[in-house]
């Protein structure tokens, strides 16, 4: 149902919902569908969730909550990892992880490097980064952060992850 691509009846690049009679997928104009897939707020033509957003904007919205650092603002050092999370080609993966997509960081030791970035601990946001931890692939959330490769790669093995397990988009399989 979420297939996007060129729709084969008029050539548009979207969102194709719809099956022509020979069985291929074709976008909603094509296909007389009178329900629309925009998102309310950004427009983007997709599955949308509850309130009638897109999947990256009720992401925005769960890590705005998630880390808020109690004046209603992501607090500055996190702001990256946000943007990063909201760059990454899935984020219903993060929405709704369906397997742990490699081995996660021990929250643990990112709290103490968060600390080390400036990032006080903060009543919710140990649950809160635990939660997004375990969700995050320890590489993503690595380079979010700033740490360089090397730095990421002790880290994940003092979790007692292993690098070359995490296969990028690979959360599903
Ligand atoms: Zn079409
Ligand atoms: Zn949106």
């Amino acid at each position: 149902m979420r297939v996007r691509g060129s729709c084969p009846n008029c050539r548009t690049d979207r969102l194709l919902p719809g099956l022509d009679t020979a069985g291929n997928s074709i976008c909603r104009d094509c296909a007389s569908i009178t329900r629309d897939f925009f998102c309310d707020r950004c427009g983007f033509e997709g599955l949308l969730l509850g309130g009638r957003l897109c999947e990256r904007c009720t992401l925005a919205d769960t890590l705005a909550r998630l880390l808020d650092d109690g004046t209603g603002q992501v607090a500055l050092p996190l702001q990256p990892l946000v943007t990063t999370l909201l760059k990454m080609d899935r984020p219903k993966s993060w929405l709704f992880p369906g397997r742990q997509p490699g081995q996660p960081m021990n929250p643990v030791s990112l709290q103490v490097h968060l600390r080390k970035i400036g990032v006080p601990p903060q009543r919710g946001r140990t649950s809160a980064i635990r939660q997004l931890v375990l969700q995050a692939p320890a590489p993503v959330i690595a380079k979010a952060l700033g740490y360089h490769d090397k730095t990421a790669t002790r880290l994940v093995t003092e979790a007692g992850g292993t690098w070359s397990r995490y296969a990028p988009g690979d959360h599903t399989r």
